[in-house]
């Protein structure tokens, strides 16, 4: 393991290097998908504390990002992942999770003004904001209480660092729960914290959004479940319905077939092969996981992706774009 972060930060620094790109270009690593959620304005970003630093870039960083990968590397869309690479320049391909608001006021305009394609895939009971995430409700629920009851016991969330702590804790505990048990746990979390629900701030698209969306050019949409939940702890009728109902509700409101699929959370934890054999059996050409390992052309219903942060800037943005940190994670995992 310390190894492997050695090995990282030597890499940031020689990432730039001619000879490392020719051995990345022979081990034929061509194509670099990359996982964003949201970007927040500035003033946003660094006013709110959040548990989930790695997910959420503020706007101007997003602005240098997409800077870089357009003058440095082929920005495609991920419809043409499956076409012949041409090796003189990597291929990146953009991705955004979840369908949140902010995807179109303040990444939009900066794909437009650099020319950069993205997919956005769309958790479809969020349209509308008629549900909210549940790593979003518990979040609040921390952030604004000193301590919270949780089956008689008492959580000290007085501090950040025990936020964070009770955060990552109730974080495992739901990721296992299906709809209908989050839903339980979300009741008696408000029943014994005495807590008011959670508020709703209006952080998805809605379908006019995503209409409006649809007709740009450069965005493609995706499909990522309607409830977002594990697809793991679903059986196999639960799995398709969870698919279904959102590629359904998608194609509905867009009058055009949906091509691509995300996994919701998308770590090996939270799927199967027979949860592959479902997507592919629902008609989706592409599916997108959040296992950082290389792209492989012949495995494109478990495409892996690189996540992408507010500190991915420079020598350590580059090492990222050219796959080697996914060469790296894969060596020393
Ligand atoms: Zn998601």
């Amino acid at each position: 393991m310390k190894l492997k972060n050695y090995l990282r930060k030597s890499v940031d620094n020689i990432s730039n290097n001619n000879n490392l790109n020719k051995f990345l270009q022979f081990l034929k690593i061509n194509t670099v998908i990359l996982n964003y959620h949201r970007v927040l304005n500035d003033s946003e970003f660094n006013e709110e504390i959040r548990p989930d630093n790695d997910l959420v870039v503020s706007k101007s960083i997003f602005e240098k990002q997409i800077n870089f990968i357009k003058e440095n590397f082929n920005p495609i869309s991920i419809n043409k992942i499956s076409e012949e690479a041409d090796y003189k320049k990597k291929r990146i391909v953009i991705t955004f999770d979840d369908g949140y608001l902010d995807n179109l006021n303040n990444a939009l305009p900066i794909l437009k003004k650099y020319e950069c394609p993205a997919i956005i895939y769309i958790t479809t009971s969020f349209l509308d904001n008629k549900d909210h995430a549940w790593w979003l409700k518990i979040w609040e629920l921390i952030l604004n209480n000193e301590e919270i009851t949780y089956n008689k016991n008492k959580f000290d969330t007085s501090s950040l660092e025990k936020k964070r702590k009770s955060y990552s804790f109730f974080c495992k505990k739901i990721i296992l729960m299906k709809k209908k048990d989050q839903k339980t746990f979300f009741d008696n979390l408000i029943f014994d914290n005495k807590t008011k629900t959670f508020e709703k701030k209006l952080l998805f698209l809605s379908s006019d959004n995503l209409e409006y969306l649809s007709k740009e050019d450069l965005i493609e949409i995706g499909c990522h479940t309607h409830y977002h939940q594990n697809l793991n702890i679903l059986n196999e009728e639960e799995t398709t319905n969870e698919i279904k109902i959102s590629k359904d509700i998608l194609e509905k409101i867009l009058q055009r077939k949906i091509n691509h699929f995300s996994i919701p959370f998308g770590t090996k934890e939270t799927y199967s092969s027979k949860t592959i054999n479902i997507i592919a059996s629902q008609g989706f050409k592409t599916n997108v996981t959040a296992n950082y390992d290389l792209f492989k052309k012949n495995n494109i219903l478990k495409i892996p992706r690189i996540g992408i942060g507010n500190n991915d800037i420079g020598s350590r943005l580059n090492s990222k774009l050219i796959g080697f940190d996914s060469l790296i994670n894969k060596l020393f995992r």
